[in-house]
């Protein structure tokens, strides 16, 4: 039966017929060198394999491609015979015994992300993924692993791993477990001298792992972690876990995001040289995904389609489901992030308008196809991205986000303010419970929300799920809260692109096109459908040259000169390309920006459920959490 379900207590004392030696010698050169013990009771043929996958991360990455040197022996040393059956999966004619299987992992992504694995002088990350190869057929075995690092320079290891032993020897390894594979896969490991600290809440231990270099206010940090933990555990009527780590990398030039798992999460924000602790918008952004992957703890560890778990590790596993899973985590986040009272009302508002509502309607892709089917394409889209993509596609999470926003204040609509989307969660979590080992189907959803709401959501929901982004009614939906969005020509602009570095200038001014600088040239990175840089001809990967008969040497440079020129006035723009130089003229538009607000004169009703939405608990040092607007 399939389960991701683990207590400490279940793993100490046990033994495992398969275990995973770690070693570390190589550390400096990334290298982990991996020595496999399987205890095989007959010999005949034997069946390894490693993931192609990640589940939470819809792309196929062939973790094979950093494993090598492979020896395949039985337990006395002789080699046995083995081969390739697949990519990732080989067989082996194993020996009644101990089969050994040594390899070595080179764990060093360039590009260092929550999603592989990372070993440097410093420290070790592990996905266990990316470096546990699977038995065939014994997945839902106890699997051990033993940690071989040397503990006076590595002083911590920080996992949802569970302990075996209760204490270990200075000699020994420090030896973790998991009930089965699906947990092996699903478990992170930090490993080195990162801050660490616990406390308990409501019998759970919960633990702060922080990896990395900065200024970072470690105290302050575990405190919004509390709050985090009050604000979303009461939701579902408690946490589901004996313990939980929050795994947090603060790294110059890691590349910001998260991974979710059963007990624990990994969060991650590039630190630059730690300045940007003090920037309230980064801080904001890594409170907000705190709140988005511990939220998924339960909407998509546990509430999950039927699709996600048990996985299928050798291939794609398709989905149509993911506005559930990613796009309502989405909508909570910020809604979390405010009921934790870390943003004032005023910030959550102007947060939901700049990055819910802004870059939502700034993709054209949105109009290209439903949410459904972009769920179901996230292998070959979302996570398979190109310079056109924006004009084709867009993010589930972002269309998700809305059609969860839509929803919720449906709901709170149509039961007049007695209901909200937190009572279809509980129902939903309630299902769970009851059947663990099974996910839910589009259909089991729709009637386990109707019936915990009392409102009809089916109809409307279908319409959402099936259409395209320009169907989704926000100002019916946004009218009974007395809200209102407004798109407006911005005139004391200090921005000309959303990607474009922040200048001042006399006007605010629109292209469509974002620039980048590469070996001291400017390319233009992207260009949006529908926008000026559209019109004039403009296309991914021309190089600016000359912009109103100056020569370009800069992104600035091409923001100045068009800025000066002025809004609806055409710049004359000089390209390289492979067909030669080519020269166009571009006039940009006046800089839209999409705000919400509230209506000045709202009624009582539209009062009450206004209230009702942004209902949270009042916190007496309010002041002390949120960071200002
Ligand atoms: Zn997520």
């Amino acid at each position: 039966m399939y389960s991701i379900e683990q207590r400490d207590e279940q793993l100490l004392g046990t033994s495992a017929a398969i275990r995973y030696h770690f070693h570390f010698e190589q550390a400096h050169q990334h290298v982990l060198r991996v020595v496999m013990e399987v205890d095989i009771a007959q010999s005949g043929a034997v069946v390894l394999g490693l993931p192609v996958w990640i589940p939470g991360s819809y792309k196929i990455r062939d973790y094979i491609s950093t494993l090598g040197s492979f020896q395949l022996t039985s337990a006395d040393g002789k080699p046995l015979a083995w081969h390739w059956l697949t990519k990732n999966r080989l067989e082996v004619q194993a020996e009644q015994g101990v089969l050994r299987v040594e390899y070595a992992y080179y764990a060093y992504e360039k590009d260092s992300t929550i999603r592989s694995s990372h070993i440097t002088r410093n420290h070790a990350f592990l996905n266990l993924v990316t470096c546990c190869m699977f038995v065939e057929g014994r997945e839902a075995e106890i699997h051990h692993v033993y940690f071989h690092h040397n503990r006076e320079k590595w002083a911590n290891v920080s996992t949802q791993l569970s302990p075996v032993k209760a204490s270990i020897a200075a000699d020994e390894p420090l030896v973790l477990g998991a009930l089965n594979y699906d947990i092996i896969v699903d478990s992170p490991v930090e490993i080195g001298n990162h801050y660490v600290s616990s406390f308990d809440y409501e019998g759970a231990t919960i633990e702060v792992a922080i990896a990395g270099r900065g200024n970072y206010d470690a105290d302050w940090l575990t405190d919004r972690i509390k709050t985090i933990i009050e604000t979303e555990a009461p939701i579902f009527g408690g946490l589901p876990f004996d313990r939980y780590v929050f795994i947090i990398h603060l790294f110059p030039g890691m590349r910001g995001g998260g991974l979710e798992h059963a007990r624990s999460s990994v969060n991650a924000m590039e630190s630059g040289s730690g300045k940007h602790w003090g920037d309230t918008a980064k801080l904001h952004s890594l409170l907000s995904l705190l709140c988005h992957e511990f939220f998924h703890v339960w909407n998509i560890k546990r509430i999950r389609p039927r699709e996600l778990g048990p996985f299928n590790y050798n291939q794609e596993n398709f989905t149509r489901m993911l506005w559930l899973v990613e796009g309502a985590t989405s909508y909570y986040d910020d809604l979390l992030t405010y009921r934790c009272g870390f943003y004032t009302r005023a910030d959550y508002l102007k947060i939901l308008a700049k990055d819910h509502l802004t870059p939502f309607f700034r993709t054209p892709g949105r109009n290209e196809a439903s949410i459904k089917d972009n769920s179901f394409q996230a292998w070959v889209k979302l996570y398979l991205p190109h310079d056109d993509s924006l004009n084709r596609n867009i993010s589930y999470y972002l269309h998700g986000d809305l059609v969860f926003w839509c929803l919720d204040l449906h709901i709170i609509a149509e039961s007049n303010g007695t209901k909200r989307f937190d009572d279809a969660f509980r129902a939903l979590w309630k299902q769970y419970q009851d059947r663990p080992e099974q996910g839910i189907t589009e259909d089991e959803f729709m009637t386990i929300a109707e019936a915990a709401t009392g409102v009809k959501i089916r109809e409307k929901l279908l319409t959402w799920l099936n259409g395209k982004g320009d169907d989704l009614p926000l100002p019916e939906i946004f009218a009974p809260f007395g809200l209102e969005w407004k798109q407006t020509g911005a005139p004391e602009a200090t921005k000309m692109g959303e990607s474009l570095p922040t200048m001042t200038l006399a006007t605010k001014l629109f292209t469509g096109m974002t620039l980048k600088s590469e070996g001291g040239k400017v390319i233009i990175a992207t260009v949006q459908a529908g926008t000026p840089a559209h019109e004039a001809g403009l296309g991914a990967d021309d190089e600016i040259v000359f912009v109103n008969g100056a020569r370009i040497t800069s992104v600035d440079d091409v923001e100045t000169l068009i800025a000066k020129r002025g809004v609806e006035r055409f710049s004359e723009i000089v390209l390289a390309s492979d067909a030669g130089m080519i020269t166009t003229a571009l006039k940009p538009a006046p800089f839209l920006e999409y705000s919400l607000r509230t209506i000045a004169e709202p009624t009582d009703d539209q009062k009450r459920l206004l209230e009702f939405w942004l209902e949270r608990k009042e916190f007496p040092k309010e002041e002390a959490k949120t960071l200002g607007s």
